[in-house]
Order: structure tokens, then sequence, then C-alpha cells
């Protein structure tokens, strides 16, 4: 019986549908990257893939008596072709695009809609104007990311001869096509009188160049994707299941991505889901802080699933802390923000004394990148013990701020703010991971078959800190040449893999603490009290102004909580709430060894012990397999009490802290900057 019984076959899709879309499969295929072999059409080959007998490999009921047993030793396994981790912009949009080719799993922690897309209000940058350009776009992108975005691009600049395009340049020049790609798909964005797209602008923007709906962008933009997404025959949405870990195994000496352990939240289960491309969108990791704009299932699980997987990791000291979180004294939760449009439109920033502070910080005043305005507010609020400060749009027409800002205007309505009359009272929150899985080009990582893209990725667009408006635009760009090579890439595992793909479906066995398990109150208390201090020592000591000493705490805190949660998750059973803790304590430990490695200030990352940039340091951080086999956490280990809480239990628990000194000091987490390769 093959796994995919039950779908329409590839083949029997192909013919039935549009011409066009047969062409474009073709016409994809001839743009792959340039591996040798790949010149079939991929459509065969994938239908090939769900052909295969993996229960074949899998042992069989024979005996009425050990039925439960051999029941047990079978666990799920599905099939598709592309599996996606995550629904927002870039997960959706590459769907949308390699459902063309084969079935497609996206596969997401909580209702499909929610991430940061649907939260984005700003907007996402093009260059449409006729009085902009792309070089304008990628000088104000590498403006914002201090000079340290791609490298390479700065040698092109440098040498017109030098054609090499890289990941600023690629995105500003196709972008335009993707946003009118998403006007095509039915997005609808606000419009001039005549018709036009109305562009607005945004801090570190030199022109007006960001299309918008009102001041809910990513709403509209997830509203016209899933639409999309939810009417094609080919993709199937996993709602409310957790991607856990990646199924890697070798071939040919490189580490390969088949597929991914998955949490059903709902009906408790866990499944191994079987793909011969992977993309990883799963978004940035906002919940590591308790101040953050990022909805509650931004917890770098993607990050952190990449690294064990042996995925190469870049710049993730470059934290962006968005200037404008509206202040709210009873709030819990993220941080509703108020988005740099407000300012693009005119808005100016006072202190509590009414002054208008930022002229005494920078020449841009309230349009300075990010990290400029918010460690402004950060020191007016030092200097003078205030809470917050204010943004004040009130001098605007009424009209005019109540139609570009109708979200903002109702949430703060709620708290008795009327923004076309009162100033809003604004602190600095977490709001963007410019830091993460390392790409190249083609959303491809060091691990064959896992591509990235989205807020979960390094490309190196956004250097040392993110233009606004840059990242709904990032998505959108490399999720599409992400499409060819994963087509490519699908194709040579379903000729060359098939033996690591039958071990990878014939290995799954989820029993034992990888059976998934309901925490016990204990170690549900135990949990939540231990998220909650890591988002208040990341706050107070990873934050807006770092010291060697603040990230030497974190740091000490950060991995006995790391080493303390490996241990639970290894032993205890899977479930949300203890695989999203260890993640974050992962994620945070790589920020906070990131951020002690750089020895400078630049961009996001400001140290008061290093407050200048060093042109010596202008390279980005680079965490790979090797530099983990070489740290040493043995100090670490040594001050461990013990690992399990009193009274937590689990059925492995005995000792763990042995084990632990046993298997896992060989190769933890390390880190290092390392010169780009030019
Ligand atoms: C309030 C706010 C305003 C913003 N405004 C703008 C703006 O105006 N312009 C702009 O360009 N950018 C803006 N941004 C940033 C931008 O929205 C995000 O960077 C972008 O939407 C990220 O898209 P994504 O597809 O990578 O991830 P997301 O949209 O965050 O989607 C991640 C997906 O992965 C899923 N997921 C996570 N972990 C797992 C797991 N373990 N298993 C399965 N699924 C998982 C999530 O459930 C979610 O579906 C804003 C962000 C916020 C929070």
């Amino acid at each position: 019986m093959a796994l995919s019984q039950g779908r329409a076959s590839a083949a029997s899709r192909l013919h039935a549908a549009p011409s066009m879309l047969r062409a474009r499969a073709c016409r994809g295929l001839r743009l792959t990257t340039g591996r040798a072999g790949l010149a079939r059409p991929p459509r065969n080959t994938v239908q090939a893939f769900a052909d295969v007998n993996f229960d074949a490999f899998r042992p069989r009921p024979v005996a009425a008596a050990s039925r439960h047993v051999a029941h047990e030793l079978a666990p799920p396994v599905k099939q598709h072709d592309f599996l996606v981790i995550g629904s927002g912009i870039a997960g959706l949009t590459y769907a949308l695009k390699v459902a063309d080719y084969g079935t497609v799993a996206i596969i997401t922690k909580d209702h499909a809609s929610e991430g940061c897309t649907r939260y984005a209000q700003g907007g996402v940058c093009a260059v449409l104007d006729k009085s902009d350009s792309v070089g304008d776009h990628v000088r104000d992108t590498v403006v914002a990311g201090a000079f340290l975005n791609d490298l390479h691009l700065l040698l092109m600049l440098a040498s017109a001869a030098a054609s090499a395009a890289r990941a600023v340049e690629v995105v500003c020049r196709e972008g335009p096509a993707r946003v009118m790609e998403l006007v095509e798909l039915g997005a609808e964005f606000t419009r001039n009188a005549d018709g036009s797209l109305h562009l607005t602008k945004e801090g570190g923007h030199n022109n007006r160049r960001i299309v918008h709906a009102a001041d809910m962008t990513g709403a509209e933009v997830e509203r016209a994707l899933l639409a999309s997404a939810r009417a094609h025959p080919n993709i199937q949405f996993y709602e409310h299941h957790m991607v856990v870990d990646l199924v890697v195994d070798e071939y040919g000496g490189a580490p390969h991505c088949f597929g991914a352990d998955v949490l059903d939240q709902r009906g408790n289960i866990m499944t191994r889901f079987l793909g011969l491309s992977t993309l990883l969108a799963s978004g940035g990791a906002g919940q590591i802080y308790p101040n953050t704009t990022n909805p509650h299932v931004s917890t770098g699980d993607g990050i952190a699933m990449a690294y064990r997987a042996h995925a190469n990791v870049s710049n993730m000291e470059f934290v962006q802390f968005h200037p404008t979180g509206l202040y709210n004294p009873k709030g819990a939760g993220s941080t509703f923000l108020i988005t740099e449009a407000v300012r693009g439109e005119g808005g100016v920033l006072l202190n509590k004394a009414g002054e208008r502070f930022m002229t005494s910080y920078d020449d841009r005043l309230e349009l300075a990148p990010r990290d400029v305005v918010a460690r402004a507010i950060h020191d007016q609020l030092l200097r003078h013990g205030d809470k917050h400060v204010w943004l004040d749009i009130s001098h605007k027409p009424r009209h005019e701020v109540l139609h570009h800002f109708p979200n903002i205007a109702a949430t703060c309505l709620e708290l008795g703010i009327d923004i076309a009359r009162d100033p809003i009272p604004v602190v600095p929150a977490q709001h963007y991971t410019c830091g993460g899985v390392a790409t190249g080009l083609l959303g491809e990582t060091n691990v064959q078959g896992l591509f990235a893209c989205g807020e979960v990725a390094c490309s190196g667009l956004h250097g040392a800190n993110r233009l606004a408006s840059n990242s709904l635009l990032e998505g959108l760009v490399f999720a599409e040449r992400a499409v060819n090579p994963s087509v490519a890439h699908a194709e040579h595992a379903l000729r060359n893999c098939s033996r690591q793909l039958h071990y990878a479906a014939a290995s799954a066995d989820f029993r034992g603490p990888r059976a998934a398990r309901d925490l016990n109150p204990a170690l549900g208390e135990w949990v939540a009290t231990r998220r909650q201090e890591l988002r208040d020592v990341m706050w107070r000591c990873c934050g807006i102004v770092r010291r060697t000493k603040e990230l030497q705490a974190a740091r000490d805190y950060v991995v006995s909580l790391y080493i303390e949660t490996k241990a639970i998750y290894k032993n205890y059973g899977i479930n949300t709430e203890l695989v999203e803790l260890f993640n974050m304590a992962t994620v945070a430990e790589l920020v906070v060894s990131c951020a002690m490695q750089r020895k400078e200030s630049r961009g996001l990352h400001f140290s008061a012990d290093y407050p200048q940039a060093d042109e010596a340091q202008r390279r980005p951080s680079v965490i790979n397999a090797e530099l983990k086999s070489r740290y040493d956490l043995s100090p670490y280990m040594r001050n461990m009490p013990s690992v399990l809480p009193a009274g937590i239990g689990g059925p492995a628990s005995a000792n763990p802290s042995k084990r632990l000194m046993r298997k896992s000091a060989p190769r933890e987490l390390a880190v290092r900057s390392a010169p780009q390769d030019l």
C-alpha cells in the first residue's frame, strides 16, 4: 500500500493542469541551479516518490498476539513531495509555487493565519515610483544595515564590472515583480485617486516606496495568500501541528534533510513527515523577550531545530527593537505596534517634558534607522526615569490620520487615546530577528534539501539592522528563488536517496521519551517560571544597550537553562511548552554568544563597553558544526546541582546529569565571527 493512497497522482494532476502551468513547470526546470543531470521534467520523478511503498519496510503485524507491538513499531508516517514549515508570507508564497510540481504539506503551529505576517502594519517595499531607483533602495538598505549586509555588494558598488548579484541587489531588483504578483493574486492595497498604488515612507528610506493596505498590510497579504493556498488541490494544511525536529541523514558525505518529526497538538500524537525538499519558514524568535511585537508562535523553533540539524546560523546578535510599541501599563503578552509609517507621515517623538528630543541624537530626526531611534528613547527613559515617551501625530488633519491608520486608531481608542487629538505613549519592544539560518541566494542552507526563507533565515539582506518594510519583501523574493532548486533537489533525492528515505520511514519511533506527553502540573509550573525568567534575563542583560558583564550573566543563565531543559526534553516526552522552552533557551544562547563575540557597536548591537564601530570586525557572526564540537561546557556542567527539578519525574529521568556529562559535552554551542567569503 503506497502512502500516497487516496491522492490524485502527480501525472493526472499534470494533465488536469492548465497548459500554461505545464509550460511553466518545464521552463522552471530548465532554469535550475546548474546541478548536473537535472534536465528531465520533475513531475514524473515527484510522482515516483508518491509511489514508493514505504510500508514494505515496516514490521508486518502477522501474529494476532503481537499486533499491538507491531502497531507501536509502525507509527504514522506521512509523505509529501514538499514540506513547508510555517504559513506566513514566506511559507505560503513558496507553497503556491512548488505546488505546480508536486504535493505540498504546510505544517503550522497554530491557525494557519497566526504568525508575524498578519500583524505587519506599515507595508512592503517596492521601487515603483519614477523618482525612485533600485540603486537608491540598495543604498538605503546598506546604510540601515551598518554596511554589514552581504559584503559582496560593496565590491559590486565599487566596481561595476563585478556583476555577481547578491542578496541586497537581488531583493531590491526582483521585489517589484513579486509585489505585483501579490496584486494579481488579489491583495488589495491602498490606492491613489488615479488608481495607482499609494506609496508611503518609513524610517531609513529616502523615497516613498512602501506599498500598503492602510495600516493592516500583513493581514491583507496573509488573507490573499491563504485563500489561494487553501484553494490549491496540491496543498494540504496541517494546522495545530508543531515541528519538533528535522529528519536528517547523510548522503554522499553531506547532511540531507528528509522531513520532520511533528507533534499533532490536538490529537497529541507524533508523526514523521517525509519530504523530498523542505522549506523552513517558521519566522523569528521575538518571544525570548518579554516586550515583543511578535505573536506567541515566534519562539525561534526553526532556528533551534536547524541548528540541531547542523545548519549554519548567522548574525544572531542583531535583534531589532522597534522604537514605538504601544505602552500599556496593564498589558501582558505581545506589545501592540505603532508603525513607523506614523513617523513617516509626520509623527514626532516628545519626552514627558514635551521636548522633541530626536534633534539631539540624529540629523534624520524621527526617520533615523530604528536602532538609532530605539537607543535615543532608551536614553531618554533612563535620563528622566520615565516609563514611556510620546509619539504625536495630532497636528495632522484628523481625516488623514484616521484614514491612514484605522487599526491603530481603533486599538488606541480602546485605551482611551484618540490619536488624532492625543499623543500616543510608546516604548521600544523587540520586533525582528535579523540573524537566523544562513542561506544562499536560492534560499539554500548547508543541509541539502533544507531551504529557509523569511524571518527564520539570514540571507545577508539586513546586515546589522533591517530597513523598515524589507522583511515581507525578503520573504516574497527568496520564496520564489527557492522553488527551482527545491524541485531540482527533489529529483536528486528521489533518484539517489531511496535508501535514506526508506530508513527514515522505518526508523520513526515515537515511544517512551519521544512520545507525546502532556506536562504534569509540577513540570508545567517549572516550564512557565523558567520561560518568564529567560525573557526577563534577555531584556535586562541582552537588550538595547549591552554590557560585557551583563552578557556574561545572561550566558551563565541561558547555558544552565539549556542543559536543564535538554535533559528534560530528552527524557520526559514531547509537548509544545517543553519544546518551545528548549528552543527558546537554544536561541537565547546563540544571541548571547554572538553578542559576546562582537567587541564593537554596529547597527542593532550596541555595547556600552565598545561604543564605536571597528572596521576590522565588519563581518558576520557565523556558528557552524565544526565550532560546536570545540566548545567546552564543563564549567557549567560542574555547577549543575540537579538536572530535573524535584517532583517532576519522567520515564527515563534517573540521574540524567551523568548521561548529559557523557553524551552532550563533546558537541555543544559555540560561536565565532568569521570573515565573510568575498
Ligand atoms: C507587529 C509587526 C509589524 C510588522 N510590520 C512589518 C511591515 O510593515 N513590513 C515588513 O516588511 N515587515 C513587518 N514586520 C515583520 C514581518 O511581518 C515578518 O518578518 C514576516 O511577516 C515574517 O514572515 P515569515 O513568513 O517568515 O514568518 P511568520 O509570518 O512569522 O510565520 C511563521 C509561521 O511559522 C509557524 N511556526 C513557527 N514555529 C513552528 C513550528 N515549530 N512548527 C510549525 N510551524 C511553526 C507559525 O505558526 C507561522 O505560521 C512586522 C512584524 C510585526 C510583528
